[in-house]
């Protein structure tokens, strides 16, 4: 048995998503000829109340789209510094747009109004890049799968209005966010220009991620995604998985939040941890105390089958999904606190 807390990435598809995918009516998508996919977009751009949607093979490739859909060469977004768009998207920002980010140390993750409206360049300064869009991350991957307060998206819309700026979403972990405070999926619709929905995360499926937004939005998406190379023939199998997963496994992922906690108050009482970061969804970010060494940490739980990540700079990181099974989640806690012993 290996317990993979690397990633919620790593889930397989159920037997159950894998009929489903199997069943699949599917069509040439590239022509829009694909019911399947037709149908999760249509379902997806009214979960959230926009009027449109576009189904991609990664949210790297939607993230990218966006950027480029609401950008010109040469200007510039906001973002945080821990952003994906940032950090894990290969550079794409310059390499596919041609635009800088102006980076915000926020709170584990999460911007502010005030601190957006101190970072954009005024328009009519022209030594510096024009700023023309403001990206959000909910939940943050980096800051630990921390929790935008609604409240702040309104005052940073109300910001974007006035100073007409493009506001995109990386919602690859939106789900697990929606799922802890219920908030309806329209009213992110509401505030957003575009969306970016990750199906192969905490949904568990292969494969998939989705844009929302208005149509004259989504339509230069349909481009964007040719050029990107995103363009997909029968790619209903896979949306397929991406529909079964919106019914049946979104309210699961209480279950990955609820395991997330129960880890961190092991860690807690672990007498090598230093530092845990408040855990909101199923994300657990801690830190070893000094004559502890991350990297030889990783290799005890390794010898003991259990696979975690290191962050780099004394962080550690483990999250929880849908494959993380109940018999996992109690060797893990019983085995947690014995770690140190086996030095
Ligand atoms: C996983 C993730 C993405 C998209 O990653 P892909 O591996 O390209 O699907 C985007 N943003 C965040 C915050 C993520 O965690």
């Amino acid at each position: 048995m290996i317990v993979n807390l690397i990633s919620d990435t790593i889930t397989k598809p159920s037997f159950k998503m894998l009929e489903a995918m199997f069943s699949a009516p599917v069509g040439d998508d590239v022509f829009k000829e694909d019911p399947s996919v037709n149908e999760l977009e249509q379902d997806l751009a009214l979960l959230f109340g926009k009027e449109a949607a576009l189904f991609f093979p990664s949210g790297t490739m939607t993230n990218q789209t966006a950027i480029k859909i609401h950008t010109q060469p040469g200007e510039q977004i906001i973002c945080d510094h821990f952003s994906h768009i940032f950090n894990y998207e290969g550079g794409g920002v310059s390499f596919n747009s041609g635009v800088s980010c102006k980076m915000i140390s926020g709170d584990r993750g999460r911007i502010t109004a005030e601190q957006i409206m101190e970072s954009i360049n005024p328009p009519d300064f022209y030594h510096s890049p024009k700023t023309s869009l403001v990206c959000l991350e909910n939940t943050t991957n980096k800051g630990g799968g921390a929790i935008y307060d609604l409240n702040e998206i309104v005052k940073i819309r109300e910001l974007c209005d006035k100073k007409k700026l493009g506001l995109h979403l990386d919602g690859a972990r939106l789900w697990n966010a929606l799922e802890v405070t219920k908030e309806n999926p329209k009213q992110y619709g509401e505030l957003f220009d575009t969306i970016s929905l990750c199906l192969s995360k905490g949904l568990g499926c292969p494969v998939g991620s989705v844009l929302v937004g208005s149509k004259k939005n989504i339509k230069k998406a349909l481009r964007i995604r040719k050029v990107f190379g995103g363009g997909m023939r029968q790619a209903g199998y896979l949306a397929a998985a991406g529909s079964y997963a919106l019914k049946y496994h979104r309210s699961d992922l209480n279950n990955d939040h609820k395991k997330a906690k129960e880890i961190a108050s092991t860690l807690k009482n672990c007498l090598y941890v230093n530092e845990i970061n408040p855990v909101e969804t199923n994300i657990i970010i801690f830190s070893l105390k000094k004559q502890y060494d991350e990297v030889s940490f990783v290799e005890k739980l390794k010898n003991k089958n259990i696979l975690i990540m290191s962050l780099g700079k004394g962080k550690l990181r483990i999250v929880t999904h849908r494959d993380y099974t109940d018999d996992q989640h109690s060797y893990l806690l019983k085995t947690l606190p014995k770690i140190e012993y086996y030095a």
